[in-house]
């Protein structure tokens, strides 16, 4: 497997998937297809956002009328006004209720605004982790799993308060400022040129502000998923026993101390940006006033009618209301450059195929009406080349078409020409060193990967053929690796059938020589089996594996047995709830114990990703090939002890 150290973006996950790590400076074009993806998830709430928007029209606009009550009111009261008091009252009655208004229907807006954005989030993680689940083993074992978690955690959630706050306060800052500009338009509009002739020049380094920060954005992120796997990795059962017995945990804890300070860097840069641009704009417009009076003091003096000391008052209150929308505004351009990038990671992974998918006809097995045969025709098979080992890759090809040594960094055909049939209720064993392709082999059987040529078929159905959901309820497996989740004994053996029975599960957890340890624990089926069940030994957890396969009842069992040397009463213990996993179905045993291999119908003996021999076990030893070869090296001492 390969993996890439730093970089850490693209998780070493390449090689037609997603394509190269996303480019920092992004290509015209996709810009615009990232927006559109996005506007696809804000679609369905088309209705709400429009009422959403009219909403904040309304108090936006509303929010305009006070400074221009306010000239009203200065221009009323002073020497030379009217000097009304009904007017006076009337005007002052609006200054009130307005505000009161206007903050009722705010609060609504963003009630509503936060209602739409977090289903909007929903509806994002709830595609990411659907595609995924769709995702070929390949993906997995290519990406580092904490890669995985950190795109739906940190970046749907920092997508979250854009599209929460963000979003809405975008359209009520941009009818802020366009409503203001037209009343100081209204008012005045020579003192409008004056206030915002600078606009321009504020936004294009607003542009350039929010391209760096879309870069600082990216490589948080970045930095974050490379924190998550390095706690994944290293604060799992798993990790945290090799540090120990490794004595690595200072050097985890140095990796880790590197990578935070890298974070902690990166974010101080990502607050940083652009807030010298921001204290220039605010000190514009602490000093823009001064200038309004000047000018507006001068056309006063110079006789223009049109200017009254209450046009001074609004406008240059008016003036204030801008400030900050037009920061944020500003701002926002930036903050959504930073989104930007977060909704690129997430597409990323969205975007990947599936490779693995149910063909358009499909069928639907039932397995009750399933006979369970297998049969591999002429099946060769490759695994997927990754993008680091490409380079090599041709070379490689080149000397296998010329028969010559293949370099052992790569293997280019992991099965070669595989035929064999298991008629159902058969029990084939497939035997042969570490690395010729017995796991493998059985992994073409639910699809976990596809063959590149031949055929893989059950009950003459080709696998490419039946739905995969179907497909996973014929097949059964048993691996060395036994997975358990960390819940109880029972919720883990219900995984196979959600429905069963006490009853049912007993008579499992008893053909799995199970039920009597598990009635020893502390909490019986109750008790919770740790991370990963490693409160349980490694016999222990199989016998569960085994008793969850029993429940869940396949017509065609894979056993990838054990290479862990078991102490001999939990080899008994096994051996005898295998025998009772295998009755009734077809087994495909990659095969260590010499009993499952006595009893098999067909040995298959496997060599580097070919059959070399076939036949029954006084067949192949009478051979003398590869078979007896092993089973001298292997299975003669075992039988013998
Ligand atoms: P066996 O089960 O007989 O020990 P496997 O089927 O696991 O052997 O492996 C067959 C070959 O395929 C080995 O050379 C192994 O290195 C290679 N291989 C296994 N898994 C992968 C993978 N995910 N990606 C690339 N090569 C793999
Ligand atoms: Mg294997």
């Amino acid at each position: 497997m390969t993996r890439r150290r730093g970089g850490g973006g693209g998780g070493g996950w390449a090689g037609g998937f997603g394509g190269p790590e996303p480019d920092l400076t992004r290509r015209p074009g996709t810009g615009r297809k990232t927006l559109r993806l996005i506007a696809g998830f804000f679609a369905p709430y088309r209705v709400r956002l429009t009422f959403i928007g009219v909403l904040i029209l309304i108090t936006v606009s509303v929010g305009v009328v006070n400074p221009i009550l306010l000239k009203l009111i200065i221009d009323n009261l002073l020497p030379g006004g009217p000097r009304d008091l009904g007017l006076l009252y009337f005007q002052t009655g609006l200054m009130i209720v307005l505000p009161i208004a206007t903050s009722a229907v705010g609060v609504w807006q963003s009630y509503l605004s936060n209602v739409v954005g977090q289903r909007v989030m929903n509806d994002l993680r709830l595609a990411l982790y659907t595609h995924l689940q769709r995702m070929p083993l390949r993906f997995f074992t290519e990406t580092r799993t904490g890669e995985i978690q950190s795109r739906i955690a940190n970046d749907v959630g920092g997508v979250q308060s854009v599209v929460t706050d963000t979003a809405a306060s975008v359209l009520s800052n941009f009818a802020t400022v366009a409503t203001t500009i037209i009343a100081m338009l209204i008012l005045d509009w020579r003192l409008t040129v004056l206030s915002l002739g600078l606009m321009p020049v504020f936004a294009y380094i607003t542009f350039r502000v929010g391209k760096v920060r879309r870069e600082v954005s990216t490589l948080t992120q970045r930095s974050m998923a490379e924190m998550s796997a390095i706690t994944e990795e290293s604060l799992s059962v798993s990790g945290i026993l090799l540090s120990k017995t490794f004595g690595q945990q200072e050097a985890s804890i140095e990796r880790f101390r590197a990578e935070s300070q890298r974070l902690g860097d990166l974010q101080v840069r990502g607050q940083m940006i652009g807030r010298w641009f921001f204290a220039l704009i605010g000190t514009f417009f602490s000093i823009m006033p001064a200038f309004v009076y000047l000018l507006a003091g001068s056309l006063i003096i110079g006789g223009d009618t049109n200017v009254s000391i209450g046009t001074i008052v609004a406008f240059t209150t008016l003036q204030s209301r801008l400030f900050f929308p037009l920061g944020q505004l500003l701002n926002v351009q930036v903050e959504i450059q930073g989104a930007l990038a977060l909704f690129d990671r997430i597409f990323e992974y969205l975007e990947m195929e599936h490779e693995i998918t149910d063909a358009p006809d499909a069928v639907d097995l039932s397995p009750g009406a399933m006979r369970g045969g297998v049969r591999f025709d002429h099946v060769s098979f490759r695994y997927p080349v990754a993008a680091t080992q490409l380079e090599v890759a041709p070379e490689a090809a080149a000397a296998e078409a010329e028969g010559r040594a293949v370099p052992t960094a790569i293997q280019p055909f992991a099965l070669t020409n595989i035929t064999f049939n298991a008629e159902p209720g058969q029990l084939v064993a497939l035997v042969g060193q570490s690395g010729s392709g017995k796991t493998t082999s059985t992994y073409l059987i639910p699809r976990l990967y596809d063959v590149d040529a031949g055929s893989v078929s059950i009950d003459g159905i080709d696998v490419r053929g039946i739905k995969l959901e179907s497909l996973g309820r014929v097949v059964g497996f048993v691996t060395q690796e036994t997975y358990l989740f960390h819940d109880s004994i029972l919720a883990n053996l219900r995984y196979a059938k959600p429905d069963a029975t006490m009853e049912e599960i007993e008579v499992a957890s008893r053909a799995a020589a199970m039920h009597e340890r598990i009635t020893e624990l502390p909490d019986g089926y109750d008790t919770v089996v740790g991370e990963r069940g490693y409160k349980l030994s490694g016999g222990e957890k199989q016998r569960v594996a085994i008793a969850r396969v029993l429940l869940k009842d396949p017509r065609v069992l894979i056993l990838d047995e054990a290479t862990s040397a078991l102490d001999t009463v939990s080899e008994r213990l096994i051996q005898a709830a295998l025998q009772r996993l295998m009755e009734g179905r077809t087994t495909i045993a990659i095969a260590h114990r010499l009993s499952t291999i006595l009893r098999a119908d067909q040995i298959l003996v496997m060599s580097r990703g070919r059959i070399l021999e076939r036949g029954s076990h006084d067949e192949l030893l009478r051979n003398e090939g590869l078979y007896a070869k092993l089973y001298h090296e292997q299975f003669v001492t075992e039988a013998s002890g």
